[in-house]
């Protein structure tokens, strides 16, 4: 499993660690799309900034996304005109044609190698029962702007119902665009450390510190650019939004290639793109099959639903890489930008991208870095990120309280009938070992992995990912390696690990 964006050599931007504590005025915990965007804002706004990140640059949601940048995000003008009125939508498309626009000027300003081009994006059906959404979408978006159009033809290798296209979005590579921007970070001389995971921040009488496994960092103020937030309260954010999966395939379909992007109206919900790889070669993006993240799921769930479309339109097709993420869902389908908590002044966010932030992310990077500048920012006011509104969204509230319910108490005591014995080579699951439930994952070798599978952040029981070997959370979206490596937020630590062969000796 690799991504096509983290294909090419990731080192050469580190700065070392200085003295302890470290002190800086604004500290950036997360080196996503994010997290670099606002610090590029701040620098180039002449502040002292410190980056930090349990990884590398653009290592996690940010190099496994498909970077489309558009302001199309599903079909969601429709439901703001609805929920918000006219103005708001026509300020929500405002605000992400903006994004557009000032990635576009960095990449331009900075040189930036990034592939950046302006592409059309076109939400299709191939269902008669869908067309109706689009014919209203495109109704819905006609009040604010003349950059769409209805479409009943398209580039794709098959016939559509209807599709609604925005004209000039764009897309690039995302990694080569965060590295162009870590550069001149490190160039105006501020800091970017890596590889060093910040566990707790504290308040203090001047600022905040922020406790790391390599030391403690004095800051003025601090932006949670980590995706998920690792601080459970104040808050609340498990209660406001839950994260969700995707699967991603990148081919050579050995044929002529389209360049526009496209993403479908109803299940599977498959997007496509094109890109070029590291040979120079233009291939083709595929992504779909999404779920909530932590669902028990399989190869045929996931990528083989994506292979199937691949062999169906391009028989000759070479698949190059394959990939998943995930991305953080709020229940009202704004993201959540701005003051953390009431509670907690100085501190400040951007999660909640719903699977759109390219665009999103760089809004929530002018924001946030406008707020801690103190300028004014007209947008501000459509995301704060402490509305508690979200939660009126009552049939997701109890869904994810069910799920917590169901994996924190009903799960965890009810006996599983899975026993080591009955997995085979390549597979995993939740086997019954001397009273106790233990995770086990059987490599292709026969090589037995056990772990607790107990979720580190809040506890829940973990189910198997037999399509990327890994064990995920229900509850909130953390992953692990089927050895117990965490992976992925809001979990910080690795799973407890089981020696099963003498347990199994004890039997
Ligand atoms: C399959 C898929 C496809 C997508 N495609 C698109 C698309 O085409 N267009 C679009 O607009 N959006 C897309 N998205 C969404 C987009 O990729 C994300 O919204 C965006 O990348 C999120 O960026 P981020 O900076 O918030 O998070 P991340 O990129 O995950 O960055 C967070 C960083 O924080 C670090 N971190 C976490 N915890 C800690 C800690 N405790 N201490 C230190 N560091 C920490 C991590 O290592 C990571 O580097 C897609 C999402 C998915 C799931």
């Amino acid at each position: 499993m690799k991504s096509i964006w983290l294909t090419e050599n990731q080192e050469g931007f580190q700065t070392n660690w200085m003295g302890n504590p470290m002190r800086t005025d604004i500290v950036i915990i997360g080196a996503g799309m994010f997290g670099i965007t606002t610090a590029h804002y701040l620098t180039e706004a002449g502040a002292d900034v410190l980056v930090l990140d349990k990884s590398g640059i653009g290592r996690m949601t940010t190099g496994h996304t498909t970077a489309k940048i558009t302001s199309q995000h599903g079909l969601l003008y429709q439901y703001l005109l609805e929920k918000y009125g006219v103005d708001f939508a026509k300020e929500y498309f405002e605000a992400n044609e903006e994004s557009i626009q000032e990635i576009e000027g960095i990449v331009q300003a900075y040189q930036i190698d990034c592939d950046f081009e302006r592409q059309d994006h076109t939400m299709f059906t191939k269902s008669a029962n869908e067309k109706r959404k689009i014919v209203e979408e495109v109704r819905a978006m006609k009040q604010f702007t003349s950059q769409v159009e209805k479409v009943t033809k398209t580039e794709l290798p098959f016939e559509i119902e209807l599709g609604i296209t925005v004209k000039d979005q764009a897309q690039f590579h995302p990694i080569r665009y965060l590295r162009g921007l870590a550069k001149n970070i490190l160039e105006k001389g501020n800091k970017i450390i890596l590889d060093t995971t910040c566990y707790d921040l504290k308040k203090e009488k001047d600022g905040y510190r922020i406790q790391t496994q390599k030391g403690e960092v004095l800051a003025k103020k601090v932006v949670l650019a980590s995706h998920y937030p690792f601080i459970k309260y104040p808050g609340l954010y498990f209660f406001k939004m839950y994260q969700s999966s995707s699967y991603v395939i990148a081919f050579d379909p050995k044929k002529d290639i389209f360049s526009g992007m496209y993403l479908q109206v109803e299940e599977p919900k498959f997007s496509f793109r094109s890109a070029i790889d590291s040979d120079g070669k233009r291939i083709l993006i595929l992504g779909g099959a999404g779920h909530k993240t932590g669902k028990s799921v399989t190869d045929q769930m996931t990528y083989e639903q994506l292979k199937q479309e691949v062999q169906q339109e391009f028989p000759e097709a070479e698949i190059r890489y394959w990939w998943s993420t995930r991305d953080c869902i709020t229940l009202d389908k704004l993201p959540y930008i701005g003051q953390f908590s009431n509670l907690l002044p100085n501190v400040y966010i951007g999660t909640g991208f719903n699977k759109w932030g390219m665009t999103t992310s760089n809004l929530a990077a002018r924001i946030v870095s406008d707020e801690i500048l103190e300028k004014k920012n007209r947008h501000q006011h459509l995301f704060l990120a402490t509305r508690m509104q979200p939660i009126e969204n009552r049939e997701e509230v109890k869904n994810i309280l069910a799920q917590s319910v169901k994996s924190l108490v009903v799960q965890r005591v009810k006996p599983s009938q899975l026993r080591v014995e009955d997995l085979a080579n390549g597979e995993g699951g939740i086997v019954q070992l001397q009273g106790k439930k233990v995770g086990v994952y059987r490599d292709e070798n026969g090589k037995i992995y056990a772990v607790k599978p107990v979720c580190t952040h809040l506890g829940c029981l973990l189910n198997w990912n037999g399509a990327d070997k890994t064990w995920d959370c229900p509850c909130h979206g953390s992953r692990y390696r089927f050895d117990g490596k965490n992976l992925y937020d809001p979990a910080m630590k690795d799973l407890e690990t089981i020696s099963v062969k003498e347990e199994k000796e004890q039997e």
